[in-house]
């Protein structure tokens, strides 16, 4: 039997407003527990809430980004379930009547066709607080800061068929959400976390399988293989005999395995109904067209214009937009060195192998897009050649001096002087007889190439890789 996977995420996104959704409390990361929690978040009796319009227009913004219809009502519902970390008994949701509407996103996986992945709807809420059970020698602490965080939850069709999809998708929302500065999207503090439903079904066949529902996946490796391990797990099962349940469970990374929830731990009646402390969220035309005014260039038009405008192949595009800083960088390295080409490949080259090799966001790279534009200047005007650029930059990644004064400093300005290139050239010359004549005598036109540029390599060495590769080239062809 040919199974097909069946895949739909619920990504949380945390909206990067500066108050909660609806308090004035701050919703600022790795504050000392309880210190940001007033006493709306503490469910005080009598404390109403009031709607941050900041999480509209984030969520508005989001929904334009995906073409999706703006609801002009929507309506925020009590989500009742019991547990410490939600004072108020009830979390504040959309549950009927969601502000953002069906979409779509175009996702590229591997290299394959583009696929459009349809989304469901999007919704506000708020985020729970936080139970600490580290600490705690038989108790549980329990820490609000994160009550009344602001939250998108973005739920899509189950249109996704393997884990790489599923990622894909993921990187997407992720690149939007960044793009839009809706959100920072950093998955390691929880600012995006994501739910994944899998169901498997024979292929062909065009009804869905049950599916489970994997909770709180928070990062991209994770997803793919929690996705791929439950996906394992269910074939196993069915082809043993067995049925899948519809269930909830976790992604144990350590053992690379999916486990049910305790049923204790989630609970089927929410008893949604329309929070009456709340009024619906009512929007005319004009805040949306205001708000479509401030729409940044969105990856999928950043690439598109890479290709058209910078000559970069589909391949560099895709790879630099992933990332809006990484996009930014990019344009201006290119911009500073003139060549777009170049400047793709050492910010997808040296720049990323350095940032990865030290774990380093690009925000805090040592070496700025205009020190790195200046640097291809270098090799641009023949001041330096290629490799040593390598050597100037791992300098100046080290010094944080500009490329001019590592140049200087060191001594690497490129020989262009023909004079003393010819004189390298006669002092090789005169070393490697055995070469030169091997040379002369070699009929094949291929191998006689191959023995000039060992000469060529010969004369760089005796430069220390500082003259000028294409004098060398022509000065050794006129000698030889
Ligand atoms: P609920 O109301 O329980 O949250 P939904 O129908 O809203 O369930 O679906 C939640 C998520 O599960 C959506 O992202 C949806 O695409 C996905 N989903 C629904 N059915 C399946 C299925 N059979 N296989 C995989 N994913 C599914
Ligand atoms: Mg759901």
């Amino acid at each position: 039997m040919q199974w097909e996977a069946v895949i739909g995420l619920e990504v949380h996104a945390q909206l990067a407003t500066r108050s909660k959704i609806f308090s004035g409390a701050s919703t600022t990361f790795g504050a000392e527990p309880n210190s940001q929690a007033c006493a709306v978040d503490l469910a005080m009796p009598g404390m109403l809430p009031v709607l941050n319009e900041g999480a509209v227009r984030m969520a508005a913004l989001f929904g334009l980004a995906v073409n999706a219809e703006i609801a002009h009502r929507s309506v925020f519902d009590r989500k009742n379930y019991f547990y410490p970390d939600l004072p108020k008994g009830y979390q504040i949701s959309q549950m009927y009547h969601p502000i953002v509407g069906p979409g779509i996103v175009t996702i590229e996986p591997d290299d394959s066709e583009p696929r459009p992945i349809r989304i469901h709807h999007a919704h506000l809420e708020e985020d729970a607080g936080k139970s600490l059970h580290e600490d705690f020698q038989g108790m549980t602490g329990i820490d609000l800061n994160r009550a009344g965080t602001p939250l998108l939850e973005i739920v899509s069709e189950p249109d996704m068929r393997s884990a790489v999809e599923a990622v894909a998708y993921l990187r997407k929302i992720h690149a939007l959400v960044t793009y839009l500065g809706i959100s920072d999207g950093d998955m390691s503090q929880g600012s995006m976390r994501c739910d994944c439903n899998v169901s498997i079904r024979p292929v062909g066949q065009t009804t869905l399988g049950t599916r489970t529902e994997i909770k709180n996946v928070n990062s991209f490796r994770f997803v793919e293989k929690a996705i791929n391990s439950e996906i394992e797990r269910q074939i196993e099962l069915i082809e043993d005999g067995g049925t899948v349940l519809q269930e909830t469970r976790l992604y144990d990374a350590d053992n690379n395995e999916t486990r049910p929830m305790r049923s204790k731990e989630f609970a089927n009646d929410y008893r949604y109904f329309p929070d009456p402390d709340l009024l619906p969220v009512v929007i005319d035309d004009h805040y949306i067209e205001a708000i479509r005014a401030t729409l940044p260039e969105l990856p999928d038009a950043k690439k598109e214009r890479f290709i058209s405008q910078h000559g970069l192949s589909e391949y560099d595009a895709r790879l630099l937009v992933q990332n809006r800083q990484t996009a930014d960088y990019f344009e201006q390295v290119s911009s500073r060195c003139g060549d777009p080409k170049l400047a793709a490949n050492w910010v997808m080259g040296e720049l990323s192998r350095l940032l990865n090799q030290e774990e380093l966001p690009l925000e805090r790279s040592p070496v700025s897009a205009d020190q790195l534009g200046q640097l291809l200047q270098r090799i641009q005007d023949n001041t330096i050649s290629g490799k040593i650029a390598k050597q100037v930059f791992e300098a100046m990644w080290q010094e944080g001096a500009d490329a001019d004064q590592i140049i200087e400093q060191q001594g690497l300005k490129q020989v262009s002087d023909s004079g003393a290139i010819e004189t390298l050239v006669d002092q090789v010359l005169a070393e490697q007889q055995a070469m030169v004549e091997d040379y002369h005598s070699e009929p094949v036109e291929k191998k006689k190439k191959k023995k000039f540029n060992a000469l060529v390599g010969q004369v760089m060495k005796a430069s220390a890789g500082k003259a000028n590769p294409a004098q060398v080239n022509s000065i050794l062809q006129q000698k030889l």
